[in-house]
């Protein structure tokens, strides 16, 4: 979905204050009655003129056929409450281009008043498709059409919250920066997807990376649910690079002084992408643990036609770990006690489940088209097939295909 940014320039503090009372009356109203948007802005004269100016931005929606007239807060408005927070908390400053499109989330290059380049992430749960939802979840009943922004929040808190230990804890993960509503900003990571990458100097290596990797995390307590060639961003370092006044060199000193200013270039895989993270102690963990771990296999196969000698790592070896000493670091129990709880936890993944949200290892079925496709410089992206979606909302029909639009790399030698 687009972010149209145009409106917020010329929204008044009155439309603000009536826009953020479309939203606080649709916790309990699918339709909020105009008499109580009404009253909980506390606008008099103008409420009209507001309402008016707020649906032609299409940030709120009359709602035809109830039993009363009424208005619902859009995926647009529910954008610009969170936009407005983050700039008024002086996180975000203006917006750019958008570099991603997933099928729950929007990406785009974001700046802070300073200047520093920053990644927006617009959770969208539940734009996809609805006609799971139609269960009996209690849940649901009790939160009905509002439950999407209720569930977006709950994946922005979750994805932050993980984001904020794990980057506390030394994982090369982006540095989390604020968090608000249905969204999430983050550091910006000057890298490409893993998916991507056509070649790499040393495959053994970055593969036993990530394999440590994910022992690291199960180390901690976790396990990412959504580990593949999408969630993992490959960083190019070069160490210690210094600036040497000239002197007299002998050649070979020229060479070795040369080769200390320009080391070779170091690969680092940045991990994103958490709202799908579990604890190890989830009753399906070995089963995610498993396939985190086949699917960077399978990928290393496909691509770099590497295929470890070694098998595993095995789940029963990565829960063993914790077991070694007494008072390891337990992320899992730490964020569950930093904000996001339990029970928020347990209704984000029903949510998840009843969407049929299931991050974006399926796309991996997609890969290089078994044509081999994708070696050959300059490669776009396929994304997975066209989402059904059967939502009314209108504002949740577009751009259900998902994919980052790059070019195609390679770090060859
Ligand atoms: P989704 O949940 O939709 O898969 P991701 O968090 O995986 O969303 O982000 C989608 C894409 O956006 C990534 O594959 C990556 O290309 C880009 N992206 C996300 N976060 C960052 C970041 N911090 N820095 C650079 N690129 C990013
Ligand atoms: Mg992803």
């Amino acid at each position: 979905m687009k972010l149209d940014t145009k409106a917020l320039r010329y929204l008044t503090k009155d439309d603000w204050r009536v826009l953020t009372a479309v939203e606080t009356g649709s916790r309990n109203h699918e339709v909020v009655p105009t008499s109580l948007i009404g009253s909980i802005s506390g606008s008099k004269g103008g409420l009209q003129r507001c309402i008016s100016t707020l649906a032609k931005a299409n940030l709120i929606a009359k709602v035809k056929n109830a039993k009363y007239d009424g208005y619902r807060l859009t995926y647009g408005g529910l954008d610009y409450l969170a936009l407005h927070a983050h700039q008024k908390q002086a996180t975000i400053y203006s917006v750019g281009n958008q570099i991603g499109v997933g099928k729950e989330s929007d990406i785009f290059v974001v700046a802070d008043p300073a200047g520093r380049q920053l990644v927006l992430k617009i959770h969208r749960l539940g734009r996809i498709s609805f006609r799971t939802v139609k269960s009996n979840r209690d849940y649901l009943r009790k939160r009905s059409s509002a439950s999407w922004m209720y569930m977006s929040r709950l994946a922005a808190v979750k994805e932050f919250t993980f984001m904020k230990a794990l980057w506390a804890q030394g994982l090369p993960v982006p540095e989390a920066v604020a968090q608000n509503r249905h969204t999430i900003v983050m550091a910006l990571v000057d890298a490409f997807p893993l998916r991507q990458i056509s070649e790499v100097p040393d495959p053994a290596r970055l593969y036993a990376e990530l394999m440590e990797m994910i022992l690291r995390l199960a180390g901690l307590g976790l396990i990412h649910g959504d580990f593949n060639e999408f969630n993992i961003l490959i960083k190019e370092e070069r160490e210690g690079e210094t600036e040497v006044p000239a002197t007299d060199w002998t050649d070979a000193e020229q060479q070795q002084q040369q080769q200390q200013q320009n080391p070779p270039i170091k690969l680092v895989p940045i991990l994103i992408d958490f709202p799908q993270m579990v604890s190890i102690d989830h009753p399906n963990a070995d089963f995610y643990f498993d396939r985190d771990v086949s699917c960077i296999k399978r990928f290393f196969e496909r691509r770099f036609h590497f295929r470890s000698d070694e098998p595993g790592p095995h789940f029963a070896e990565a829960k063993a770990q914790l077991r070694v000493g007494g008072d390891v670091k337990r992320l899992d129990v730490e964020v569950e006690a930093s904000g996001f709880s339990r029970k928020m936890a347990r209704e984000l993944e029903a949510y998840m489940q009843d969407v049929g949200v299931d991050g974006d290892h399926q796309d991996v079925t997609n890969e290089e088209g078994e044509g081999g496709g994708g070696d050959d410089g300059v490669s776009v992206e396929s994304g997975p097939e066209e989402l059904e979606d059967e939502d009314e909302d209108e504002d949740a029909l577009d751009e259900t295909t998902s994919g980052t639009i790059r070019e195609e790399v390679t770090f060859a030698g």
